[in-house]
């Protein structure tokens, strides 16, 4: 098969510069490998790391960013199925190499030779972009005029997030093993933290969310049991304010399930400070600041506390069905931009200005539904 589609692509070629577009063109799939004609791509505070030069990606410059991403599979490599071409799909953030001593013993998500778009290779800022196969996601055709999918009537650029937000945090709900009556409390009411309450909530956890932002709370209410606005409020107050909850509430006694999804120095003291007996805390949000906190208290508490990068491609599969379902609220919590404002969408993610996800997506002619504002 000899493929060749020409496009464009926006383009990280000096860190902290703005991206720039470049015509593109792209040929045959490699061993393993997808071409996408890409929907949507998710825009991720990872990228704004790699854009303005806070964090090195893995490639060397010049770089196309992007790794949540869904789009239709035009060709495949060898290797991969051919039965993927044509399909809408989803691919995971991240995938496993499935070789390596982490991923036989069944940690995908401490992979050292993974392969992330916009990471290890070029992303999906794009109009196309390649993806490794084996992991992908095929998702239902759209049944009606308006290109849509899914009991709940999404497009399917509307899933673009699931790629890393939504899994990410469904990965953390695995390790801390939330079951029903569980206790779980999100600090950080965002992306991640918004996408996992929600998670928590299908596994039949009280779900508390923790921000400062009133937005995110009150775009959450319907969706957890309960919301804690903590601006202006110190830790201690935010423990009172919990354990007030709970005692409320009649949940004493449960295993309380912290997850820190803000990604803030402050709100990983508060997260600590939430830490009970027997309870434990989940580190899911990023900084790359220090915080001081007493350790000894995780002893003391015989408390446990872990981390996760990322999700291991078997969990897609659940969270993508809750989301087509309509069980997993996503619409409310994202918005389309097209790919050619990336520039304007990462200033604006910088002065912390977006309140939603942001899905960039291309403009590829009669074929591709409009995207619907949101706004
Ligand atoms: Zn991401
Ligand atoms: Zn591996």
């Amino acid at each position: 098969m000899i493929m060749h589609v020409d496009g464009a692509a926006w383009v990280l070629e000096v860190a902290g510069a703005p991206l720039v577009r470049r015509e593109r063109s792209w040929g045959d799939p490699g061993p393993g490998l997808a071409l996408l004609e890409v929907r949507g791509c998710g825009v991720c505070h990872t990228d704004l790391g790699y854009a303005d030069g806070s964090v090195a990606p893995r490639a060397p410059l010049p770089l196309v960013l992007g790794h949540e991403v869904v789009g239709r599979v035009l060709a495949v490599g060898t290797g991969a199925s051919e039965s993927l071409v044509g399909r809408l799909v989803l691919a995971p953030a991240v995938s496993p190499c499935k070789r390596c001593a982490a991923c036989v013993r069944g940690r995908a998500t401490s992979c050292t030779r993974g392969r992330m778009p916009g990471n290890d290779a070029d992303g999906a800022f794009a109009t196309h972009t390649f993806v490794p196969a084996h992991d992908v996601v095929a998702l239902p055709e759209p049944t009606d005029g308006a290109g849509t999918i899914g009991r709940a009537s999404l497009y399917p650029w509307q899933l673009a997030p699931i790629s890393d937000a939504a899994t990410t945090a469904e990965q953390a709900l695995e390790r801390a093993k939330v079951v029903l009556g569980d206790v779980a409390i999100f600090v950080g009411a965002g992306g991640v933290g918004g996408f996992g309450a929600q998670l928590a909530r299908l596994r039949g956890a009280r779900v508390i969310a923790i921000d400062r932002a009133a937005a995110r709370l009150e775009a959450l209410a319907t969706l957890v049991d309960e919301t804690i606005d903590a601006s202006g409020l110190e830790a201690r107050d935010v423990r009172a304010r919990v354990r007030e909850t709970i005692e409320r509430r009649g949940w004493s006694g449960a295993p309380v399930r912290v997850f820190e999804t803000s990604g803030t120095p402050a709100g990983q003291k508060v997260a600590f400070d939430l830490l009970t007996r027997g309870g434990s805390l989940s580190v899911v949000g990023f900084t790359p600041e220090a915080v001081s906190l007493r350790l000894s208290n995780v002893m003391a508490l015989d408390a446990e506390v872990f981390g996760n990068w990322g999700c291991d491609p078997a969990l897609y599969g659940g969270v993508v069905s809750a989301a087509l379902e309509g069980a997993l609220s996503v619409a409310p919590f994202v918005e389309a931009r097209p790919l050619d404002e990336v520039n304007d969408v990462l200033e604006r993610m910088h002065q912390g200005a977006l309140q939603k996800r942001v899905v960039l997506v291309p403009a590829t002619g009669a074929t591709t539904p409009q995207p619907r504002r949101t706004a």
